[in-house]
């Protein structure tokens, strides 16, 4: 019977051509050569063969959802980017993510999580590609590469190992801060509804007089903070690998959409000079009561992707992508991500990425950019360059060339941030440790860490990591020695 008479859609090949048999190729009688004219079963095979894109080097592991941003507060004196004006809503996609594992990987491994948003502004697409720690384990992105080597596996033997993991930490001390957060409750989050989100960088606003200010974007759940213990954790990364991903997935299409609340905490330009804290430097904070939270407005995440690998896996976040009103800041990470995010979706799905349905803007494209593979949007402009006299795009300083800088003076040089009066690498872990922690989620810690180094770490590296500890707080370091000496 045919697929009309049953109902059903034909099948066909990918050129739309009904084709003959789900089941059986074409040979010569049953027992005779499979013949090269069966173009649907080539066809078949060579799909398959190249069903996968690379999986992304960090952040393989996730999952995402769309939804909306809606502007609850008036932030207009601090910037006047379009998407943070009073009453504005717009659409946008969210990614969550582990950072080392990989894509088949765990979803409850202990790792911090990335949290990239995507909004669709009227100006283009402006992209939030934070994690769910204020801090980082690194200030410079020449360390980068090496410390996310030091997390996943050892080119001898594949496997991953925390001995190296604390050799990198131990040989660099500004790692504390963000080892103290991910050792602590939080690095384990119960779902990715209950946990927040922060831009972590530094960033700059620009408000429509041209004044600039430095902040930081604090996501808050709305859910509350919720975590699970490393038990816990352990015994559901064999029973529901996926966990986070299906929850996600599944709090969405029951209707119970989650929320987060945005923040900001603004610093005047002029503070940042002599601030007590580098304002720049990834692995610190600004303590709140220094620079309160203002409230921007709340983001739902309210529709499933209707396909995960087109909606997700190909989804391409860039902290490049800035819009009007927004810059970057000396922050030397996110300078370096400005190039090493749209360059890694170059190479993993192809120059044209932009063009795909998660990464196309809803605003309209007037880019000179043409030709290249896979490129599916003509190009806008009858001749491919600028200046041309046949009306094609013209930028404009006087409209868009704010004034996003700041002065850099000096000769080149390589060398470490310039320390403000309470920089240094142990303080706000310690801060974290002694007055942030109360005594359950202490002794939580001194669990985490010290089942973490019983778990293969060997001198010299075993040394170095509890004198790390007591570096950072001396009554915990202790305990964890205790611990794992086996007292
Ligand atoms: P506050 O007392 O004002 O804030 C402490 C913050 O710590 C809380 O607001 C909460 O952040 C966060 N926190 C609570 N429990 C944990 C946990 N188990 N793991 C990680 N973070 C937790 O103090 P300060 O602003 O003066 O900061 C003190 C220390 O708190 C910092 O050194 C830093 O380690 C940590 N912290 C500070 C943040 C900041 O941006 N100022 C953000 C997060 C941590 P939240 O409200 O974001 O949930």
């Amino acid at each position: 019977m045919s697929g009309s008479a049953r109902n059903t859609p034909f099948t066909t090949n990918n050129a739309g051509i009904p084709v003959e048999s789900d089941e059986h190729s074409l040979t010569i009688g049953d027992t005779g050569p499979i013949l090269l004219q069966d173009h649907y079963l080539i066809e078949k095979m060579a799909q398959f063969n190249r069903e996968r894109v690379p999986e992304r080097v960090v952040h393989a592991k996730g999952g995402g959802a769309y939804g909306t941003f809606h502007v609850t507060n008036d932030v207009s004196q601090f910037t006047k980017a379009a998407l943070f004006q009073p009453g504005t809503t717009t659409q946008l996609l969210a990614r969550f993510s582990t950072v080392a594992g990989e894509q088949g990987s765990p979803d409850t491994w202990r790792d911090p999580r990335g949290f990239a948003l995507k909004f669709y502004t009227e100006q283009g697409n402006y992209d939030l590609v934070g994690n769910n720690t204020p801090v980082f384990f690194v200030r410079d992105p020449m360390k980068f590469q090496d410390f996310i080597r030091s997390q996943k596996r050892r080119p001898d033997n594949g496997l991953r190992d925390n001995d190296m993991q604390w050799d990198f930490w131990t040989l660099s001390p500004e790692s504390a801060h963000m080892v103290t957060w991910l050792m602590g409750d939080r690095g384990v989050p119960r779902t990715w509804r209950h946990m927040n989100g922060y831009g972590s960088h530094t960033y700059m606003w620009v408000n429509g007089g041209g004044e600039k200010f430095w902040i930081k974007y604090h996501i808050k759940t709305d859910q509350g903070i919720e975590f699970l213990t490393q038990a816990e954790a352990d015994a559901l990364a064999g029973e529901d690998p996926d966990l986070h991903r299906r929850d996600l997935y599944e709090a969405i299409a029951r209707g119970d959409a989650p929320s987060w609340t945005m923040s900001v905490q603004v610093m005047p330009f002029e503070d940042a000079a002599d601030y007590r804290f580098n304002p720049f430097d990834l692995t610190k904070v600004w303590p709140h009561g220094d620079y309160p939270l203002i409230e921007v407005g709340r983001m739902t995440l309210d529709r499933n992707p209707e396909d995960f690998f087109v909606h997700v896996e190909q989804a391409a976040f860039e902290p490049s992508s800035l819009v009007p009103g927004i810059g970057p800041s000396p922050d030397k990470m996110l300078l370096g991500r400005l190039f090493s995010y749209p360059d890694t979706h170059r190479y993993r799905i192809g120059p044209n990425y932009q063009q795909l349905p998660p990464n196309r803007p809803h605003a309209p494209v007037a880019s000179y950019a043409k030709d290249g593979p896979m490129r599916y949007e003509p190009s806008g402009t009858a001749r491919p360059y600028a200046p041309n006299s046949y009306g094609g795009p013209a930028a404009d300083t006087a409209r868009f060339g704010d004034p996003a800088g700041w002065a850099a003076t000096g000769e080149m040089v390589r060398e470490a941030y310039k320390l403000h009066a309470e920089d240094d690498d142990w303080g706000q872990a310690g801060t974290m440790v002694r007055r942030v922690l109360d005594d359950a989620a202490r002794e939580r810690l001194v669990a985490n860490v010290s089942g973490h180094l019983a778990n293969g770490v060997t001198a010299p590296v075993l040394s170095r990591a509890l004198q790390y500890w007591r570096n950072i707080d001396k009554e915990v370091g202790d305990r964890i020695a205790t611990r794992v000496n086996g007292g």
